[in-house]
């Protein structure tokens, strides 16, 4: 007999694996995770699981809040350390976007969530020996910080297993099953057997393309490879805040060890990769860069070494936002494109996708649901931030 689930999640990385949680918590058990690895194993161990609420699209502000409140009680909800640090979010802007800051701080704090502008100063005193000559304002987040994104989506598959979810591992999808009518039905594995579901959850990240082509749909996902450093200062870091420098376009944060760990925030003119086959060291002329800007956020650096690189990979999409909600064909919903951003959103992602999977409809009335529909891209109206950063769009 045919193997069946109500709902099949294809893809078990932190976004498959919050929505089998929050499908579970809602008591919807009948639910099958398909990995053709093992649990977070693609790009979700990669992640700098950065937590900040400083979005210009409202829903996403909003999502990024559920976030902070989940893992600020995560010992409680999944009995377990998900690697939280809170401490504390400071983003730095030039003088050409002071007007979205402050435009973005008040509609966050309309959302409830705890941010204020600070000043230099203010900045100075939670990271000393921080150079802010090339910033005019900053918005401050005390709640934000960072998490370990393997560890998160770990604690989401066992909370989801231990509600009665199915995991598989070593299990790769190969095809999805759709009737003449358009309906897909379930999904066929590689060793040719077939599982039947009345929902499928594509949740693949980087490698959703291929699979949504086997429907004939066309996933509007490239492959955008990031590379991190992580730099020994000459002496371990103290607590400092997780920075965004929105001037010179990267991330600083402390890593558990005493290192920094340094991302990229410059995405205008993305390397398109293969997921299958990218290098997972950053380039000489990319170290020289990313080296430069952080010696010139941190000067006094006492004896700075780069400790070592690696690279992972952004699953984008054309206005650099997820697409949550049914495809096309009846039978298959997305949860794809998280474009380099799905960590600190992903207990609200889970929950959203729960909502519509259930009830057709956001229980958040500050998540817009149909935000993040697939059709917004063939109707041109793409999710874009209501106070766009010059120079920074993406991801805000
Ligand atoms: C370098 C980097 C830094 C990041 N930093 C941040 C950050 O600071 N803050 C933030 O919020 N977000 C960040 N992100 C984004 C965030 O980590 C991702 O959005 C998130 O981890 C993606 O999860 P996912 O479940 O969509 O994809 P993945 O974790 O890639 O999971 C997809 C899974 O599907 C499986 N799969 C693929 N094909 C098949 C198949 N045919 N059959 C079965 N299984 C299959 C894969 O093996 C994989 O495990 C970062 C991402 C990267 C790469």
């Amino acid at each position: 007999m045919t193997e069946s689930a109500r709902v099949v999640i294809v893809g078990g990385g932190l976004e498959g694996l919050a929505t089998a949680w929050s499908l579970a918590e809602r008591g919807e058990t009948d639910v099958l995770v398909l990995e053709r690895n093992t649990l977070c194993s693609g790009m979700t161990g990669k992640s700098s699981g950065i937590v900040r609420c400083h979005y210009g699209v409202p829903s996403l502000a909003a999502m990024a809040w559920h976030g902070v409140q989940v893992f600020s009680n995560a010992d409680e909800i999944f009995g377990t350390d998900i690697g939280f640090r809170q401490t504390g979010y400071i983003v730095g802007v030039g003088d050409n976007n002071t007007g979205p800051l402050t435009a973005n701080v008040a509609m966050h704090r309309d959302l409830g969530v705890p941010v204020e502008t600070i000043d230099a100063d203010a900045v100075r005193r939670l990271w000393p020996g921080i150079a802010l000559d090339d910033f005019a304002a900053f918005a401050y987040e005390p709640l934000g910080g960072h998490g370990d994104a393997y560890m998160t989506g770990m604690a989401y598959g066992t909370r989801a297993r231990s509600l009665g979810v199915r995991v598989r591992q070593s299990t790769e999808v190969v095809a999805l099953l759709q009737r003449e009518g358009g309906d897909v039905y379930g999904v066929t594995l590689a060793d040719g057997s077939e599982i039947h579901a009345d929902t499928v959850v594509l949740a693949t990240g980087v490698w959703s393309p291929t699979l949504g082509a086997t429907v004939g749909l066309d996933l509007p996902i490239r492959t955008q490879r990031e590379p991190i450093l992580l730099v020994d200062q000459g002496e371990p870091t103290p607590d400092v805040p997780t920075f965004s420098d929105l001037v010179n376009l990267h991330y600083v944060r402390r890593e558990p060890n005493g290192e920094l760990l340094v991302g990229n925030s410059d995405h205008s003119s993305p390397e398109i990769a293969d997921p299958d086959a990218y290098s997972n060291r950053a380039a000489d002329d990319y170290i020289e860069t990313a080296v430069g800007k952080l010696e010139r956020l941190l000067p006094n650096m006492p004896d700075p070494r780069l400790a070592s690189s690696y690279a992972g990979c952004y699953d984008i999409t054309p206005d650099y936002n997820p697409i949550i909600g049914p495809a096309p064909a009846p039978g298959l919903f997305l949860l794809v494109g998280f474009s380099g951003h799905g960590y600190k959103i992903s207990p609200a992602v889970g929950r959203l996708a729960a909502d519509l999977l259930l009830d057709g409809i956001s229980s958040d009335p500050a998540v817009d649901g149909n935000d993040f529909r697939f059709s917004r891209f063939a109707e041109g109206t793409p999710l874009v931030s209501l106070n766009p950063y010059v120079g920074a769009g993406e991801m805000r």
